[in-house]
């Protein structure tokens, strides 16, 4: 199996990246954030409970992001492995994903992480927000908090895989299809 966690700040690009990475290798897509607006969309009570924190630009808290990644992993019998997008942003939740998938003994094989500079983020956050029509990409204020939120609880989750030595960074910078190229090499050598 191959199982990737790809990385980064919000509005690095990992939407646009994962696309990619799951036609190529055929991998399942698993990105927190986009199954929250779907419960939103869906008015499940799930994803009220979620839209409070997204709406802030907060984490949702643990148990509850842990509880649904571990429900769609098991839905997905036959995966020929996971791609991980927006998905561990704890320790804990790296924590409780390396568990689940040792039950499954198939680990995570390497984290991407797309490295990009943070006036970079603002403009791309902002600009994505004239279109996306979230909350959460359309003020400053928000914008800000994300990145912070970040720094501070998401970055300690890069360190935790460079220990396990399957940390690979890339500049996130440049033509999309140049990211693309340099992320299939860092899948390449992880197969
Ligand atoms: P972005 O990468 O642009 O910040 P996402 O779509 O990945 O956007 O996430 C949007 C919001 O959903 C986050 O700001 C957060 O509130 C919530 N969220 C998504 N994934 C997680 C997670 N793994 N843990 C906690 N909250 C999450």
């Amino acid at each position: 199996m191959l199982n990737i966690v790809l990385f980064g700040p919000p509005g690095a690009g990992k939407g646009t990246q994962s696309d990619k990475i799951i036609k190529k290798y055929n991998l399942t897509h698993i990105a927190t954030g986009d199954l929250f607006r779907k419960h939103l969309s869906e008015g499940s009570s799930l994803g009220k409970l979620a839209q409070k924190y997204m709406n802030e630009g907060m984490l949702v808290p643990d148990k509850v992001v842990i509880d649904m990644v571990d429900d769609k992993i098991r839905e997905d019998k036959d995966a020929k492995g996971f791609i991980f997008d927006g998905f561990p942003r704890t320790v804990p939740q790296a924590e409780a994903l390396d568990k689940l998938l040792t039950e499954k003994n198939a680990p995570i094989s390497r984290m991407i992480a797309l490295e990009v500079p943070e006036e970079e983020l603002k403009k791309r956050i902002k600009e994505r927000g004239k279109t996306s029509g979230r909350a959460d990409d359309q003020d400053e204020e928000k914008i800000r908090t994300r990145i912070k939120v970040y720094l501070d609880e998401t970055l300690p989750v890069a360190r935790h895989y460079e220990k396990q030595g399957k940390l690979a960074m890339i500049d996130g910078v440049g033509a999309i299809d140049d990211i693309f190229q340099k992320i299939c090499v860092k899948i390449e050598e992880a197969r």
